[in-house]
């Protein structure tokens, strides 16, 4: 490819709109461009490395015996109303009409849609196991789309669904994609962590999160060195706390839960596991009862409370609030305390309304990007530390926490979906059976902005070999006939190789050249200049190392394969 044929706008300015290194590398080295918020357009040197991805995964997802297929991106709402998730998805889900007045949503996951075609094609047991999988378009309308490609509202997701015959099928199709996921993350050159997680919109019971380790994730991850442990922390705190720890936790949310008296009661009259929650305190004030609900699966508590409670309206309550309830300075750091806890149930009391109080997602990464949550993790850690005399088989290390980027999800669903949506087969008796599901999903874009997350230094970035959008920048200085010839052998030398080459053929100085080599980050680059061809050599540059070595220009494409 010729850079004088090529879209690629690079950017010598960081853009302002751009707060991680992802981000920005991706605006300034020309891969994509905004269009909305959390809408992009993929350039054509973008686009070339999400089909590297896209390509990676499909191999493992073949080779792990699963059969691609193409879901369509808008389905209708009776399929989402059978199974709840009409109602309980919330505001991510994006509905609309069609023009007979019929609603429909832009699919943000694919649940639904894959148990129906489940339900109507498969009859037998012979037919087991079953996985489908598809690279396609999701829609969610997330609140706070940000960071580029690492949180949009519109991205390309890899999702796949197991249909098993019983539970240890189930598991076994598990452990098939919890293994490929393990190749295709390594394919990518990224670092990553298994890490067990919680289930939240999508349900089931159990799962495992793949998480790219970089300062910039908005996640975090707690883990033993002896590696017997790894666990997203939100998962972690669900482990119920010692009652003098319960203070270090930040309340999540309070509710008015008239006639409820004991912790049970609570939780049976909001439809919540206990276990879910790391601790339910519950407050009397006059004749009514307040539970202040603290951590937990949040988001997915709260759509279920707002309809348990027929509000649509809950009222939300982000820091400003509890700055204001609890009477704490802004830009307060850790936890509220039993104190606020106290305060909120009061305000939860007290207001006509049913009250959430800094409860949604939203709310936590608001508060997240304000409070200092590092500081939270390590007294969290600290306090796990502490308790090593109230030994847990799983807790036998010292626990370090890390920031990370969820790129990939596996989920044991069991039957929550066949159920609801009654996906049987007839088992060697003819007894009708539910399918056990199970289903993964991997984030297209945000693997390839976590890559520029692991991979880049402060010229640009350094892309993985097998993820490039080339693998040799072709970089010819001057306009003399011996470096157009040897350039032009090289382009096709390397070609024949099976390297692809970008050649900058644009009328620019040595330094524009470097420099957009640098940013855009090819593995290799080769300089062609009339200087080193007076002594029979070109240079080549390893971009991660920054190695040169001169050599025979008939000598490059073996030097690179
Ligand atoms: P998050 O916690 O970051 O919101 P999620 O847990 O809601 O992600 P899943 O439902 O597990 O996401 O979807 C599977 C994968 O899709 C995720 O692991 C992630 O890689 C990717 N993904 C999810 N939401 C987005 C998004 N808004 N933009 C880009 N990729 C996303
Ligand atoms: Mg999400
Ligand atoms: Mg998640
Ligand atoms: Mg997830």
């Amino acid at each position: 490819m010729r850079t004088s044929q090529l879209l690629l706008p690079t950017l010598r300015e960081d853009p302002g709109e751009a707060e991680t290194v992802s981000h920005r590398l991706m605006l300034r080295s020309g891969l994509i461009r905004r269009v909305a918020a959390g809408i992009y357009t993929y350039l054509p040197l973008g686009l070339r490395i999400i089909r590297k991805v896209e390509d990676i995964i499909r191999q493992e997802m073949n080779r792990a015996g699963a059969q691609e297929l193409l879901m369509p991106v808008a389905s209708p709402a009776e399929l989402w109303r059978e199974t709840g998730r009409w109602d309980f998805y919330g505001k991510e889900l994006l509905r609309f009409k069609d023009r007979h007045e019929r609603d429909f949503c832009l699919g943000p996951t694919h649940e639904e849609v894959i148990t129906d075609l489940f339900r109507r094609e498969v009859r037998s047991y012979r037919q087991l196991p079953l996985n489908f999988y598809q690279i396609q378009t999701k829609f969610r309308d997330e609140i706070r789309p940000r960071f580029g490609l690492m949180r949009g509202r519109e991205f390309i997701m890899k999702d796949a669904y197991s249909f098993d015959a019983d539970e240890a099928g189930a598991r076994a199709s598990y452990q098939k994609m919890y293994d490929a996921y393990h190749r295709i993350f390594t394919r990518c050159g990224l670092t990553f962590r298994a890490v067990e997680a919680d289930t939240g919109l999508i349900g089931g019971s159990s799962s495992h999160e793949f998480m790219v380790l970089a300062d910039t994730g908005e996640e975090t991850v707690v883990y033993t060195e002896t590696g017997t442990y790894a666990a997203n922390v939100e998962r972690a705190e669900l482990l119920p706390p010692e009652e003098e720890h319960v203070e270090e936790f930040r309340p999540l949310m309070a509710v008015k839960t008239p006639n409820c008296r004991t912790v049970e009661e609570v939780t049976t009259f909001l439809k919540i596991e206990p276990n879910r929650l790391v601790k339910t305190l519950l407050y009397k004030a006059g004749d009514q009862t307040v539970a202040v609900l603290v951590r937990g699966d949040h988001d997915a508590n709260e759509i279920k409370i707002r309809r348990i409670l027929g509000v649509t309206e809950v009222e939300l309550a982000g820091q400003a609030v509890v700055e204001k309830i609890t009477g704490a300075p802004v830009g307060f750091a850790g936890p509220v305390g039993l104190t606020g806890v106290r305060v909120i149930a009061d305000h939860a009391v007290k207001t006509a309304r049913n009250v959430v109080v800094g409860g949604n997602q939203a709310d936590t990464h608001y508060v997240d990007a304000n409070w200092n949550r590092d500081f939270q993790v390590e007294q969290f850690a600290d306090l796990r530390n502490a308790r090593a005399g109230d030994p847990s088989p799983r807790k036998d290390g010292v626990l370090k926490a890390t920031k990370g980027i969820e790129v990939g999800h596996v989920f044991m669903l069991g039957t929550k979906y066949s159920q609801s949506m009654n996906a049987s087969f007839l088992d060697p008796n003819g007894k009708e059976c539910l399918a056990v599901m199970g289903c993964y999903g991997i984030g297209v874009g945000r693997a390839a902005a976590a890559a520029v997350e692991q991979n880049h230094d402060d010229k640009g970035i350094i892309w993985p070999f097998p993820i490039a959008p080339f693998h040799v920048h072709l970089l010819p200085l001057g306009e003399s006939s011996a470096v157009k010839e040897t350039t032009a052998r090289l382009y096709a030398d390397l070609e024949a190789a099976g390297l692809e080459v970008l050649l900058d053929d644009r009328d620019e100085r040595a330094g524009v050249k470097f420099n957009d080599a640098d940013l855009i980050g090819a593995p290799y680059q080769v300089v062609v200049g009339e200087k080193g061809l007076a002594g029979g050599t070109v240079e080549m540059k390893t971009r991660r190392t920054g190695e040169k070595i001169k050599l025979a220009p008939a000598d490059v494409p073996g030097t690179l394969l």
